[in-house]
């Protein structure tokens, strides 16, 4: 049987919330229910948003709450880190050099402003679609380089559909929903999508849990996963935690900051927060991760 490969790949760009956690428990748990490895990696692509000080915070956080990972984190040695994004150049450079020979990547210099007077209204929620400005007019073609510009990726005219183990069935058209998308900034920045689908791929990842907020993003990796010859992980899309206003839970919001909880809480009650909110427990009540995995387990024998 498939060993199952869970992982948590927080971005190191503050202090982590109890959003966090409940999406890192869930995670813990699903992969340590059933046997598997968990592995830490560290998001920091991001040079001006991420910082060290923040990723070894992070550790302290997850040790704390005994959320101890089997590979990974900021000096993981394991066999397929390093476990840091920003010391994985070489294997993004490789698997963009395989994406340009598919001849579906083209350069972009379109700014962001080009890029919002082309917006049809509809798209009023925030999502910016790109309508193929610098697409060459016959695609497969050889990618021409260009000094300063953005590496796009062509999307395929069909809809994506994947079963998202908590959201089920989905389908996404990718040119209603993103349309063509970078793979690699203009200042030589590499983009998320790009990125998460190598690490995962790489590191051997069978599932994929993480927050709501990224469903659609599974549909424009799946589509990578493709380009590049991998096979694609599942995923598990659990819903945000959001404070008292139902608004999804953010860095500003401290009293749900692990500073302030870790200032005020056992590791048990806020272990008990996120399985309350998980629906693991039926009432917040300060609770062990053993019994978590226990309850975890029963849960799975039952069905
Ligand atoms: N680094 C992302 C975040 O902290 C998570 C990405 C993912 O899990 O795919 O929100």
């Amino acid at each position: 049987m498939k060993e199952i490969v869970g992982r948590f790949a927080p971005s190191p760009s503050g202090r982590m919330h109890l959003g966090n956690i409940y999406t890192a428990v869930l995670s813990w748990l699903s992969v340590k229910s059933r046997g598997g490895r968990w592995i830490l990696r560290i998001e920091d692509l991001d040079p001006q948003r991420s910082k060290m000080e923040f990723a070894r915070q992070i550790e302290d956080d997850l040790h704390w709450l005994g959320l101890d990972w089997d590979e990974g984190g900021i000096d993981g040695m394991g066999v397929r880190g390093p476990y840091l994004q920003s010391l994985r150049h070489d294997l993004y450079e490789e698997a963009l050099r395989k994406l340009k020979d598919t001849g579906l990547c083209y350069p972009c210099t379109c700014t962001r402003a080009d890029i919002l007077a082309t917006q049809a209204p509809h798209e009023s929620d925030g999502r910016v679609v790109y309508m193929g400005t610098c697409r060459p007019r016959l695609l497969p073609s050889p990618y021409k380089e260009k000094a300063g510009a953005a590496v796009r990726l062509a999307v395929p005219d069909e809809t994506i559909s994947f079963v998202d183990r908590i959201k089920g069935a989905q389908s996404v058209d990718l040119h209603r929903h993103c349309g063509d998308f970078i793979v690699r900034r203009g200042d030589g920045a590499w983009s998320y999508q790009l990125a998460v689908v190598v690490d995962d791929a790489m590191m051997g990842v069978t599932e994929v849990l993480r927050g709501d907020d990224l469903l659609l993003s599974a549909a424009q990796q799946i589509y990578l996963y493709r380009l590049l010859g991998y096979e694609s992980p599942e995923f598990a899309h659990v819903p945000l935690v959001c404070n008292e206003a139902g608004i999804r839970l953010s860095k500003r919001d401290k009293s749900l900051s692990m500073e302030y909880l870790r200032a005020h809480h056992t590791p048990e009650e806020i272990l008990g927060m996120a399985a309350r909110r998980a629906g693991l427990i039926p009432a917040e009540a300060p609770v062990s991760l053993s019994e978590l995995l226990e309850c975890t387990l029963r849960k799975i024998r039952s069905k």
